[in-house]
């Protein structure tokens, strides 16, 4: 048995062993990695969606325009606290072929990227990626179930990407399937299930913070990611994205979450009311176990292929830990 640790659980492992107990106190930064302004086609001030962020516990927040690198260092001067609020550069890169949408964000790029227009599915999203990556940001890719746009297989062929929205707050792209068509997190299951390693991100796509509760818009605080950096920088954020530091919530907070070589450790931060379900998934989306208790320990048996966590929380809140890649021989 061959366990690949992606370096997102070494750190936590080593911090596990370090404090030789389960229970890993790391710093957790909040953010969204998607947003909208006015400078492209949202509704709200670049300075109204900064500042609902850092009202609402953020401690980051990536504004991500369509074909536009909306300046942050006044925002920053405005809103910003070092170390617990900051506002990074990013842009949506807006692509399309067949007229379905094509979305990579560009978290933290020094450049504005023209979308390639590639001429099939998957080498229109790689050009897009291999500019991200040209341009010095971390490319991910949003939305697959938007305009029905990307298939499971197709997104298994993509390299040099590890960011894959499995949630995102926009009222039209289609988390959750149907009709025959798979869920994104079934998606990123069959993805994961080809052997490619890549990470389930959580974000709002927020285009408005001024219509509080309208279903028909997309608003701010449905999905975010908990990061685990070294600092609140935009570099330290957008590496430990890359790397998988960091796990999705659509409102489910963990307590800790640890692995070691024979188990992975998990525990919620339980709201009064709340109940749980964890649940253990493995290749195929396999669930391997299920526990109602906090913290709850899965033995690993090395036949897996990967190990992620899904906590479900008694009002359909949700928490996604990323996979742990696990090989037999
Ligand atoms: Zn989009
Ligand atoms: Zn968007």
């Amino acid at each position: 048995m061959k366990i690949v640790f992606a370096p997102a659980t070494v750190l936590l492992l080593v911090a596990a062993l370090c404090a030789q107990q389960a229970t890993v106190i790391t710093k957790w930064y909040k953010g969204n990695t998607h947003a909208h302004t006015i400078k492209s086609d949202g509704a709200s001030t670049p300075e109204n969606v900064a500042k609902w962020y850092r009202d609402h516990g953020y401690n980051f927040l990536f504004i991500t325009d369509h074909e536009m690198l909306t300046p942050v260092d006044e925002l920053n001067k405005l809103f910003g606290k070092p170390g617990e609020f900051s506002i990074f550069i990013g842009q949506e890169v807006t692509d399309y072929l067949n007229k379905k949408p094509y979305h990579v964000n560009g978290l933290g790029v020094s450049s504005i990227i023209k979308p390639n227009r590639g001429t099939t599915i998957v080498q229109n999203v790689q050009l897009n990626i291999d500019s991200v990556r040209k341009a010095g940001g971390v490319p991910q890719v949003n939305h697959p179930n938007f305009g029905w746009a990307l298939e499971a297989e197709q997104i298994a062929q993509l390299k040099n990407v590890n960011l894959l929205e499995i949630f995102n707050g926009h009222p039209l792209v289609n988390n959750l399937g149907g009709g025959g068509s798979m869920s994104v997190e079934q998606m990123w299951d069959v993805v994961l299930s080809s052997g490619k390693l890549i990470f389930g991100i959580a974000s709002d796509d927020v285009h408005t913070v001024e219509d509080p509760g309208n279903p028909k818009v997309p608003t701010p605080g449905h999905g975010w990611v908990m990061v685990n950096a070294p600092e609140l920088s935009q570099r330290a954020v957008m590496d430990a994205l890359d790397r998988g530091d960091f796990y999705s919530s659509t409102g489910v907070e963990l307590e800790s979450y640890a692995v070691d070589k024979n188990a992975v450790v998990i525990a919620v931060k339980k709201e009064r009311w709340s109940k749980y379900n964890i649940r253990f998934i493995g290749r195929g989306g396999k669930m391997l176990a299920e526990s109602f208790e906090s913290p709850a320990t899965y033995k690993i048996k090395g036949n897996e292929g990967y190990i992620r966590v899904k906590v479900i929380e008694s009002n359909g809140k949700a928490a996604w830990t990323q996979p742990l890649m696990i090989s037999s021989k």
